[in-house]
């Protein structure tokens, strides 16, 4: 199976860099399976698990935000932040969810809503790229 460069960089680090043959990505229109040679484009991402196969084996990165750019020499995720699971605090991801879903139930709380969703998504993708690993 035919291999492209996958790159996965954030603001701060580049978190991953390798030839795969298949990257499948959450985007705002719906999931995305990148393979070799795919047609270009640029298209936002949700907050979730990005899916990684080469040769079999699969990875899983935690990608909060961004953007895919599918070109012809490679495919770059540019995103706020990304975990690999080895990164991942699981007991941190555990309390960022209590938090959040404390706050969304809060109706009394006069809380932003959306910060709590999102930080909710991100905890929830955390948790599962590091369950996934276990
Ligand atoms: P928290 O409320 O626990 O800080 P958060 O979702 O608000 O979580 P972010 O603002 O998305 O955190 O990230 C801030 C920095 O901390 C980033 O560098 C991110 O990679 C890192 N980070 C956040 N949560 C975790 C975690 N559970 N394990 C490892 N790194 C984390």
């Amino acid at each position: 199976m035919s291999t492209f460069l996958l790159e996965v960089v954030t603001p701060e680090r580049k978190v991953y860099a390798k030839e795969v043959n298949m990257v499948i990505v959450k985007g705002m229109e719906g999931e995305l399976g990148i393979q070799a040679n795919h047609v270009p484009l640029v298209t936002p991402l949700k907050v979730a698990p990005v899916v990684i196969k080469t040769n079999g084996k699969v990875e899983e990165i935690a990608v909060h935000g961004g953007f895919v750019q599918i070109g012809k020499e490679k495919v770059v995720i540019l995103a706020e932040t990304a975990e690999l699971p080895g990164d991942i605090d699981y007991n941190r991801a555990k309390a960022a969810r209590e938090r959040a879903e404390r706050r969304l139930a809060n109706k009394k709380d006069h809380i932003d809503h959306r910060r709590a969703e999102l930080a909710l998504q991100r905890a929830l993708a955390r948790i599962e790229v590091s369950e996934h690993k276990i």
